[in-house]
């Protein structure tokens, strides 16, 4: 019997009014469970539920808060494997990776344990004679988390862990190919000691359920990860009835290669920025900028590079790259790939569909040699498909860099320390990484971008209090 997949609402489970497949990329025969999608009704229930508990829940001493959080941090930990397991089948991450993306999840909730206990706060004397200034940080109330598939236990942990911290309530509705890793989680969160009500789950689509979360006249705040287009939507409505938001989207990060670089480094970051993951994370490197001096050497080992890995069922263990995550996204490369080809890009690697196996989303990972204006170069793919451009030094290759709309992040190998640090300080993005993968960041540290990757404050780290927070000045007379 295949599990159901229920959402959590004002402390119950809930069945949902349509029962829908949860898919399994990497065999399309062997679902991994159903799930109940709810309607615009029962998550306006749930945005009431929150309003109700959050003066409770901002009530409760840090130590609580920070207790209910470690509770949570440490069971994840402890079913890392098992909630690793469960996010391979469902979005098709390798089990090594998936089993780290659970890890992650549990150390966010740890960290933010600490931070409940940490909540900063200032005390300064006014201009006038007499009078105290005190500067606090108050819960912002209930917050809405919208959450792609691509992390779907590591984003919701970062949004909903900072989110509670603070002492806000939670109504967190995941995509649509992922409600699994969003029940397990919210099965672990709902028996951590939360006052009812307090997180709720609302597992539909974002056409409804987001829909419905963004329109809750209880909503005080809404956190969103997802793709430019759902992102620009959810600004505009925002806007139009003053709601706080943060918005973080798409991306098309450079990685630079100089030709003083260690070129076995520079592969394997290409490798990992590139098509870890299956090339579906926003910190992707998708445009590899190579000076000229270095390109064909670096595109040849490269080349082998790819050709050794092995594309396969997320749960083999003798798989580097899992499939793609659904049908929508698999659609999505191979129409990219086929506009990269009519576009004059030369594929120089891959791209074919591959069947190793069992019924699922396979793609060989591709790299195409093209130019700065193809669209292959420009657009956001989420997938396991990167393009190579030759660079005349490095002024050159950080012109091609920034020459984007997006502002996620981006990467440089090379032993120059003059360029290293030319660059950290001219990227025009929110992370630089130098002789690092562009993809893979620390959880303790603010994460975001510019330009058209992110809106609003930054997420994660201590940088987290500015959104899941609001600040008050308080005067006293002596
Ligand atoms: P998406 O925009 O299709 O969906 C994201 C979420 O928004 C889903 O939960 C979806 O149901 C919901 N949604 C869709 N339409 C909505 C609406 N009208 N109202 C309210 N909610 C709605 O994105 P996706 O395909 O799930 O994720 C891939 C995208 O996410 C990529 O562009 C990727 O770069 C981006 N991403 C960004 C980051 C980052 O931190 N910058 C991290 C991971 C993924």
């Amino acid at each position: 019997m295949i599990e159901t997949f229920q959402s959590y609402i004002a402390g119950e489970w809930v069945a949902g009014s349509d029962i829908t497949i949860d898919e399994n990329p990497s065999d399309l025969d062997s679902p991994v469970g159903k799930f109940g999608v709810v309607d615009a009704q029962r998550t306006l229930d749930a945005v009431g539920a929150a309003q109700k508990a959050q003066p409770t829940w901002a009530a409760t001493t840090p130590q609580r808060r920070a207790d209910v959080l470690d509770a949570i941090g440490s069971e994840i930990l402890a079913r890392k494997a098992e909630l690793g397991r469960l996010l391979a089948m469902e979005e098709g991450k390798s089990l090594s990776e998936s089993i780290g993306e659970a890890a992650r999840a549990g150390q966010i909730f740890k960290f933010f344990a600490g931070e409940a206990l940490r909540i900063p706060g200032e005390w300064l004397a006014s201009t006038r004679p007499g009078v105290g200034i005190e500067i606090t940080r108050e819960p912002v109330g209930v917050v809405g988390i919208i959450a792609p598939w691509n992390f779907p236990l590591a984003i919701p942990a970062w949004k909903i862990a900072p989110a509670l911290a603070y002492g806000n309530t939670v109504v967190f509705k995941p995509a649509e190919a992922v409600p699994g890793c969003a029940w397990a989680l919210a099965e672990i969160i709902s028996r951590a000691g939360l006052p009812q009500g307090a997180f709720n789950l609302v597992i539909g689509s974002g056409r409804t359920v987001g829909q419905a979360i963004l329109d809750a006249p209880g909503l005080d705040a809404l956190s969103f990860t997802g793709s430019v287009a759902t992102g620009n939507q959810l600004l505009r409505s925002a806007a139009q009835r003053g709601l706080k938001i943060q918005l973080e989207m798409g991306g098309k990060n450079p990685l630079i290669v100089l030709a003083d670089a260690d070129l076995d480094n520079a592969v394997q970051c290409a490798v990992n920025g590139a098509y870890f993951s299956t090339g579906q994370r926003c910190t992707a490197s998708s445009r590899l900028i190579v000076e000229s001096a270095v390109h064909d050497e670096f595109v040849e080992r490269l080349q082998q590079k790819l050709a050794s890995l092995k594309v396969g069922p997320a749960l083999a263990e003798d798989t580097d790259i899992g499939p793609v995550a659904s049908q929508q996204q698999f659609e999505q490369d191979l129409a990219y790939i086929q506009i990269g080809k009519d576009e004059g890009a030369t594929l120089l690697w891959g791209g074919e569909q591959l069947d190793p196996g069992p019924r699922g989303y396979y793609l060989q990972p591709a790299l195409f040699a093209a130019e700065p204006g193809h669209r292959i170069a420009t657009e956001e793919i989420f997938g396991p498909v990167a393009c190579v451009m030759p660079a005349d030094g490095y002024d050159h290759a950080l012109a091609l860099a920034n020459d984007t709309e997006f502002g996620l992040c981006a990467g440089i190998c090379t032993t120059s320390l003059k360029h290293a640090t030319h660059f950290k300080r001219h990227a025009q993005v929110g992370m630089a990484m130098v002789n690092l993968p562009t993809a893979g960041v620390d959880p303790h540290v603010a994460f975001g971008g510019r330009k058209g990757s992110s809106y609003g404050a930054r997420e994660q780290g201590r940088y987290a209090a500015e959104f899941y927070t609001t600040v008050k000045t308080a005067y006293t007379a002596a």
